[in-house]
């Protein structure tokens, strides 16, 4: 249920004693407006889950549930867990890799490795098996793994080789020592696997596939949107992560939160991983926790207001699986940025792309960034240049232009002297389109056969009678 939506909003701080669960740990406590601030309903549903046929967990704030449910409830909880305990993993792991590898099975259907013994069942029910696992594989979960893409819990999207590569070298340049991986596994793997570097990891992930792979000391059973760690071990292994020993540590958190996923929930997380720094491993006052987090630059106003000492790096991140996340599919690049609360004039660009450096701004701003002396600021951000328009007194992308009737700068088809009805999109929190047409899902690039602004469009649809 955590997804941008615009009449709903997420109470933070409930009692938590008053907060039932869904297989993916506490629910979230949503007010949802009705029209003029009337029939406001108050209930709790999954925080992980945008989609009600993935977890279905709904209860009004003030509902009594009766014990017949409460039981459903608890085997239907049960049932969500994962097949087998972190520690049962380890050892299953420890026997996986003492297979000969022509006998080692990974089912992509149930996630599982198989042991010798299980894998009759998946071959019979012609399971979609990966055959001969390498040791390589094994040290590469996110290339064993099929990721989970069109999923809309998971949502997961791998990061390019060269984004990995600016942020292991942000991370060296920052002298990062210890790093928590929320929802980032391909950061993780490189850092478990990069030997030379005095650099350790810590993967939080909701996808407990990786528990197979990794120790409990690697791997956190994890879900962000409501800091819920599935197991004590998982909790113990967080805390044990961020408690000095040795040399002098240097921390740093890498998230990057499934698209669509509440800005304002994840920032409640992220302060609560603060405070627990805080309390056992910041080492100098009024030292930062670094953290940097991956979103569309769409977000930029929704982040500020929930993480105030953050901006926006003009980096563009690209993904591996992604269509248009993927740098060589537009002009404009990929709209994912980085948002970060170290100083964005501590970050160096990468050479081989086009940056410079604006001395007023002091940051590294992208070759089609330009500074505008009206603003006072280098003002784009979508990857084409700005122009300012003094009208509105602020620069705007270069499609629009300014329309005397409506008073701003609009395109040039857009619907001229109507009252805008703000419809946003609750996965990427543009204005204009319904999440059913966002083209940041995987699933309408898919199913995009034409361009939206076809005729087609303006044909009367038939009502649907099924209400969603
Ligand atoms: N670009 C990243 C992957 C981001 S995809 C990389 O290459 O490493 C989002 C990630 O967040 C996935 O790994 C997914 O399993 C995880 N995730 C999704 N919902 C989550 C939640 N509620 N809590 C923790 N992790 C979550
Ligand atoms: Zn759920
Ligand atoms: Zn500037
Ligand atoms: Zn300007
Ligand atoms: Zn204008």
């Amino acid at each position: 249920m955590a997804g941008q939506v615009n009449n709903v909003d997420v109470i933070l701080d409930v009692d938590p004693s008053k907060v039932p669960s869904c297989p993916h740990g506490p629910t979230l406590l949503f007010a949802r407006y009705g029209d003029k601030g009337k029939n406001t309903k108050r209930f709790f549903a999954c925080s992980a889950c945008r989609d009600r046929k993935e977890c279905n967990f709904y209860q009004l704030e003030d509902e009594k549930v009766s014990s017949v449910r409460l039981e459903a409830r608890k085997v239907i909880n049960k049932k969500g867990q994962p097949p087998f305990s972190h520690a049962k993993c380890v050892q299953r792991l420890k026997a996986f890799w003492d297979c000969p590898v022509v006998n080692r099975l990974m089912c992509q259907t149930c996630g599982i490795l198989l042991l010798p013994t299980e894998q009759k069942v998946h071959i019979n029910k012609s399971h979609d098996l990966v055959k001969s696992v390498s040791d390589e594989l094994l040290q590469n979960p996110t290339k064993l793994f099929r990721p989970q893409g069109k999923d809309k819990v998971f949502a997961q999207y791998l990061f390019s080789k060269s984004s990995i590569t600016f942020m292991m070298d942000t991370l060296k340049e920052q002298n990062v020592t210890h790093v928590l991986c929320i929802g980032t596994p391909s950061i993780h793997e490189a850092i478990q696997n990069a030997t030379n570097l005095n650099l350790q990891s810590l993967l939080m992930d909701l996808d407990h596939r990786y528990m197979q792979v990794y120790s409990t000391e690697k791997y956190c059973y994890y879900n962000m949107f409501n800091h819920h760690f599935f197991n004590p071990a998982s909790e113990m292994a967080f805390k044990q992560f961020l408690t000095p020993a040795g040399p002098p540590k240097k921390f740093a958190v890498i998230v990057d939160p499934p698209f669509g996923g509440m800005i304002d929930v994840i920032a409640h997380s992220l302060k609560k991983i603060i405070q627990t720094w805080k309390e056992i491993a910041q080492n100098k006052k009024n030292s930062i926790l670094p953290i940097f987090m991956f979103q569309s630059y769409f977000m930029e106003k929704n982040i500020l207001e929930s993480l105030p000492t953050f901006s926006m790096l003009d980096y563009k991140v690209t993904y591996l699986n992604h269509p248009v996340f993927n740098a060589a599919k537009s002009k404009t690049g990929s709209p994912v940025r980085i948002f970060t609360n170290v100083k964005p004039h501590l970050i160096h660009m990468p050479s081989s792309d086009d940056f410079w450096f604006c001395k007023i701004c002091n940051r590294f701003s992208s070759s089609e960034n330009k500074h505008c002396n009206k603003c006072n600021q280098c003002t784009s951000k979508s990857g084409h240049t700005y122009i300012h328009c003094n009208q509105c007194k602020k620069c705007v992308k270069p499609n629009r232009s300014h329309c005397p009737v409506c008073k701003t700068c609009e395109l040039p088809d857009h619907r001229c002297g109507f009252e805008k009805t703000e419809t946003t999109c609750h996965i990427c929190g543009e204005t204009g389109h319904k999440r059913k047409q966002c083209p940041l899902t995987m699933t309408n690039i898919d199913n995009r056969k034409r361009p939206s602004s076809n005729g087609d469009e303006n044909k009367p649809k038939k009502k649907k009678k099924t209400k969603s």
